[in-house]
């Protein structure tokens, strides 16, 4: 019984994706999530950097790209390196993350969120997102933060009663590329004396009233394969507090002190900077961004059409106190169907179309299991309704 209304849902879900695609990508044999796309730029500044021969650690377009990124996201400075996970570790430590201290951060995130807290030596603990019946930003919710804080101390740093350590630091992720109430996490941050890192990895491009992630705090992006743009791999910190961008830079680098020969450092530094090689890629790309966010706005506009009349189907609203890049587009299983999630994942997969699940909750996943976290009713439902479209901007013509 269940099998014969798998296939309906599946053949409803494919019919109403493929109804939608106009671009080249979407006549292809196998559809993917979200896919890289390489134009002239491209190619002419990876040119320009071969030429140079400064594909490495010393080179103008890592510079270049700096700049490009700062223009972009509207702040002081923008620090490109070899990931968004090392990004992550550098924006947490130049807000003052140490060994021992504790993070809160989402039980809905990719992994990468809670590994950069780890590989400091600190601790993650998991708050749980809002329901995304009641606000499809599904960011941190307000109540499971002080659950997971509830019992805790405060005396100018809110201190964990049984361990001593001290929570440093929250990380909002923006979901899917929504970026979350940030004006509660300022307040929760004031009242208990937190550092807030947001983690943008998908949100480049979305900005509430013209303000970027960074504008007033430490943010990090990812240009990983699957982002919205790539340098192969890469990420960025992102800031417009200068002594702290200034921090990440000198870390990301060998800390070396300014000489024309020697070989002099200041402190262990990570050595995490992005190659040039790559920059070259990434402002290659910049030259593409605008298109790509306006076929991705296209895109969504068109599945919320289509899906809005879906028998199986709810399409998660866009939040309407900003502007989203859509990074990849949530459609939602009818609460009544919710049992069907992964035969329907494995259905429209094998017709070669990708679509994805949120990720398994971190505080159930091997490393955290036995890591404090909240209720997770936000993230739960999330977990367990949410299929992630294919995104690409190049499914738009
Ligand atoms: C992509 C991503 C990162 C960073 O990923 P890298 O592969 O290290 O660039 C971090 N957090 C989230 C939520 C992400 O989606």
């Amino acid at each position: 019984m269940s099998s014969s209304r798998v296939i309906d849902i599946v053949d409803e879900l494919e019919g109403t994706l493929r109804s939608c695609w106009t671009g080249p990508l979407g006549s292809r044999q196998h559809v993917s999530l979200h896919e890289p796309e390489f134009v002239d730029a491209d190619q002419e500044q990876l040119r320009l950097a071969l030429e140079s021969g400064f594909v490495s650690s010393v080179g103008k377009s890592t510079e270049s790209f700096s700049e490009a990124l700062a223009s972009f996201f509207d702040v002081q400075a923008v620090v490109p390196v070899v990931n968004g996970t090392s990004a992550l570790q550098l924006a947490l430590y130049v807000s003052g993350v140490r060994p021992g201290d504790e993070v809160i951060v989402p039980a809905l995130s990719f992994i990468a969120t809670a590994n950069a807290v780890a590989l400091l030596g600190a601790t993650p603990i998991f708050a749980d997102s809002v329901h995304f019946e009641v606000d499809p930003r599904m960011g941190l919710s307000e109540s499971s933060l002080e659950e997971l804080v509830a019992g805790y101390h405060f005396d100018g740093a809110l201190r964990n009663p049984t361990s001593g350590a001290v929570v440093k630091a929250i990380v909002p992720m923006h979901t899917l590329g929504r970026i979350g109430n940030m004006e509660m996490i300022r307040r929760f941050s004031e009242k208990y004396n937190l550092a807030v890192v947001e983690d943008a990895a998908e949100s480049m491009g979305s900005h509430v009233n013209g303000k970027h992630p960074g504008s007033e705090n430490v943010a990090i992006t990812s240009f990983n394969g699957n982002k919205l743009i790539t340098t192969g791999g890469g990420g960025a910190v992102i800031s417009n507090n200068l002594s702290m961008a200034n921090l990440a830079r000198e870390l990301s680098a060998t800390a070396r002190l300014s000489h024309p020969w020697r070989f002099s450092h200041s402190r262990i530094a990570w050595n995490f900077r992005m190659p040039a090689l790559n920059a070259a890629l990434g402002l290659g790309q910049m030259a593409n961004v605008s298109r790509r966010l306006a076929s991705k706005a296209e895109l969504y506009s068109r599945y919320f059409t289509a899906f809005s009349n879906s028998y199986f189907f709810e399409i998660l609203p866009e939040p309407v106190d900003q502007v989203s890049n859509h990074w990849l587009i949530p459609v939602a299983l009818k609460s009544e169907f919710s049992g069907l999630l992964t035969e329907v994942l494995d259905g429209v997969n094998s017709r070669g179309i990708a679509c994805r699940p949120m990720w398994d909750l971190l505080p159930l996943q091997e490393p955290y299991r036995s890591h404090k976290s909240s209720s997770l009713e936000g993230a739960t439902v999330a977990r367990s309704r949410i299929i992630c479209l294919p995104s690409s901007p190049g499914l738009i013509e």
